[in-house]
């Protein structure tokens, strides 16, 4: 069951990744896309760390909520608004359950709809979508996100900056795959 200790925790693993994965992201970013993704990343997750240190005894759903808006609100490309929908989803349902796998159903299916991409596009949802699929059936783990990750280097984009190069897009991972991929080891390295 997820709890606001876990939720503060997993932020502030995630902010420590992203801070050392920071130029690796923007790397990620730069053949397929604008360079910019470890640095929008990074500005969010100060964003999130800032607002969350505001707060005193939040409840969880004050907690998701928080996140969803420094995320909307700081990151700027595409990856922002659609981090910022999962954790304004998993926000909405969290009174009625606790549990990993809905809370993250909720907010996959939220990610979907807000950017319209789908399974096999390229984009973090092939990363969040297996997460989802493993959790229904077992527990997760690390070496299943990588290789849910990995597995977007041989994907053609079909949404995002990256779909302008088609299947030139080939041969490179998913700089926002890569950075959920860091999103679910954080939690499990939160004892999520
Ligand atoms: P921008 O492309 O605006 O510079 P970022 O570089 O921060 O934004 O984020 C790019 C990442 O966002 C991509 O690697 C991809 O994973 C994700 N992304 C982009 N568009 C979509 C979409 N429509 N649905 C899901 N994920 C997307
Ligand atoms: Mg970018
Ligand atoms: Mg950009």
């Amino acid at each position: 069951m997820i709890t606001v200790e876990i939720v503060d925790k997993w932020m502030e693993l995630f902010y420590l990744k992203v801070s050392e994965q920071k130029a690796y992201l923007s790397e990620l970013d730069t053949p397929i896309g604008d360079g910019d993704h470890g640095n929008n990343m990074m500005r969010g997750m100060q964003g999130v760390k800032d607002s969350l240190d505001k707060l005193t005894k939040p409840d969880l759903k004050t907690t998701f909520k928080t996140i969803a808006m420094a995320l909307i609100s700081k990151v700027g490309g595409a990856a922002g608004p659609l981090y910022g929908t999962a954790f304004l989803e998993m926000a909405k349902k969290c009174d009625e359950t606790q549990a990993p796998v809905e809370l993250f159903s909720y907010a996959l299916e939220g990610i979907k709809k807000r950017g319209g991409a789908t399974v096999g596009d390229k984009t973090m949802i092939d990363v969040w979508a297996p997460v989802v699929d493993i959790l229904e059936k077992s527990s997760l783990s690390v070496e299943q996100i990588r290789e849910a990750a990995n597995g977007t280097k041989d994907l053609v984009a079909k949404k995002g900056r990256a779909s302008y190069l088609g299947e030139r897009s080939v041969g490179h991972l998913d700089p926002g795959a890569v950075s959920s991929q860091y999103l679910f080891e954080s939690f499990i390295e939160a004892g999520g």
